[in-house]
């Protein structure tokens, strides 16, 4: 892996890091989550940095994807569990990291077991190993604490301005066999839960993305969809930031940018059975010859 390249992806990870630990600390009972949320992107931004994708703070059967709207008044309760799930980019070159709090509480068991299934994984990550032996260490590990992992969601490969390139790592064992990439990047992400250890999409959406160019008959729609592409690449964004640049109107806009097959919706995801959820992440870098925890 070249130097100069080698540099951003430790600087995104590094910056990843600060924003979750800035979300961790802000996440106090009666802290207003869009003030979590914007306290993490001010962090990223005074770094050098822009986010990968919206800060996720995901509270109690909330598993991933939900980021505050915009004027969003909700408030963080003692005893909610905080899921804070961020990223940082630097030219594109990303990092994917997350940790759970008990707010205004201590790590409960829940919390415990997604941590502990991270950091034993992390123990066998390497280029060339199993991703079936990732999934059963994870799975092992939130078993032997009486919690079920989440099937449907786990780690990937990370790509320049790709998120979620191919190469999905799961959270259990017997579902995908293959090895791991010699060089490169992926972030590994246990899910613990009360529930069954599956995650459905709710209706409600606050993070889209960039889809592909369409003809867009309306001129606001255009200058949206054109501030998208070349603010956020084809990263993850925020509704509330797009209301923000462009005011209320643009809440239709996006409605038929979506409609029109330019934006796709990530849509909030929640446990079946509404059981509590925890997880936690790091973003690994192979770079021929090293292994190194990017967010560590
Ligand atoms: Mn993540
Ligand atoms: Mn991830």
């Amino acid at each position: 892996m070249e130097t100069g390249e080698k540099q951003k992806w430790l600087l995104a990870g590094k910056i990843g890091k600060e924003a979750r630990e800035t979300g961790i600390a802000a996440a106090k009972p009666g802290a207003k989550l869009l003030d979590v949320a914007e306290a993490i992107e001010k962090k990223i931004s005074d770094m050098g940095a822009k986010p990968s994708f919206p800060p996720n703070l995901s509270v109690n059967q909330i598993a991933a994807h939900y980021t505050p709207r915009f004027e969003d008044d909700k408030v963080l309760e003692k005893g909610d569990i905080l899921k804070v799930d961020v990223g940082a980019s630097v030219d594109g070159y990303l990092s994917d990291t997350a940790a759970t709090t008990v707010v205004g509480g201590d790590d409960n068991d829940l919390v415990k077991a997604s941590r502990e299934a991270l950091s034993e994984a992390l123990k066998i990550a390497k280029p060339g190993v199993d991703v079936n032996d990732i999934g059963s260490v994870i799975e092992r590990i939130i078993k032997s604490h009486g919690f079920s992992p989440i099937v449907n969601l786990g780690g990937h490969g990370i790509g320049r301005y790709d998120l979620h390139e191919e190469g999905f790592i799961p959270n259990i064992s017997g579902s995908y066999s293959r090895p791991l990439k010699r060089e490169g990047v992926i972030a590994i992400e246990p899910f613990a839960t009360t529930g069954g250890g599956y995650v459905v999409d709710s209706s409600e959406v606050q993070i889209l993305g960039f889809e592909e160019q369409k003809p867009v008959r309306s001129a606001l729609g255009r200058e949206i969809l054109e501030f998208i592409s070349s603010e956020y690449n084809k990263l993850p964004f925020a509704k509330r930031w797009i209301i923000k640049k462009f005011g209320r109107v643009a809440e239709l806009e996006l409605k038929s940018l979506v409609a029109a097959g330019a934006l796709s919706e990530f849509h909030v995801l929640k446990e079946k059975n509404d059981g509590m959820v925890s997880q936690f992440e790091h973003t690994i870098l192979f770079d021929g010859s090293e292994i190194i925890v990017t967010t560590a």
